[in-house]
């Protein structure tokens, strides 16, 4: 999952980066609107959590501008406390909910969880390819009911791969998803953690269903 934050609070900012870090979120951080629009069109992001008071452009406008461009990705507001007006005008102008300040991280979480519940529609948290399972509220994971036990990386990798099975997915895309990165040198890291992958999922099937697509990139399970 990609998140992106737009916070000019350096203090809430990286406490929400570190926080969502944890959680297996990749996570990009601005620190004004039109660094956030900036990041918010150009990259595909699956919630983004806007302060309201922001410079240059604050969260209201910019939820404004992305609803009136079709970006539907859920938007969090953040909110001072007691600014009732603010709520208002965040949920008017396309936000999904708000969150007012202080809040504790474990809050954040739950609201978060519940916007990407939403918008994964009815389909369920459950991700399914063949035999295997990833459960990405509880960050279980199985093939053939076996527990398979992931480190923070290789399960945001997988999960990535699953969201989009049967489709090639370059180390590109790869990269910036799960690492947050566009260097050239991630390539490595890249094939690195594909082959644990490799010895955690396909080991021991016959059915292998981490494939590599030469010259572009990874696929999991069937074309389609
Ligand atoms: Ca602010």
């Amino acid at each position: 999952m990609r998140i992106l934050v737009v916070e000019d609070e350096k203090s809430i900012a990286s406490f929400l980066a570190r926080g969502l870090k944890e959680e297996k979120f990749a996570v990009d951080v601005a620190y004004d609107g039109e660094e956030g629009m900036y990041l918010a069109e150009i990259n595909a992001y699956d919630v983004m959590i806007f302060d309201i008071m922001l410079p240059k452009k604050d969260g209201i406008a910019m939820c404004q501008e992305l609803r009136a461009r079709k970006i539907n990705t859920p938007i969090l507001m953040l909110t001072a406390r007691n600014a009732v007006e603010d709520k208002i005008d965040g949920l008017n102008s396309g936000a999904d909910d708000y969150l007012t300040k202080p809040f504790s991280f474990g809050e954040l979480l739950a609201r978060l969880r519940v916007l990407l519940k939403r918008t994964t529609g009815n389909k369920t948290s459950v991700l399914k390819v063949d035999d295997l399972q990833l459960n990405q509220l509880t960050y279980e994971v199985q093939r053939d009911g076996r527990p398979i036990k992931l480190n923070t990386k290789e399960f945001m990798l997988l999960q990535y791969l699953m969201l989009n099975a049967g489709h090639v997915i370059s180390r590109t895309m790869i990269s910036e998803h799960v690492w947050n990165e566009e260097f050239d040198s991630m390539t490595n890291i890249i094939d690195v953690y594909i082959a644990y992958l490799r010895r955690k999922i396909d080991k021991g099937f016959r059915k292998k269903l981490i494939r590599t697509v030469r010259g572009a990139g990874y696929m999991l399970g069937t074309p389609q």
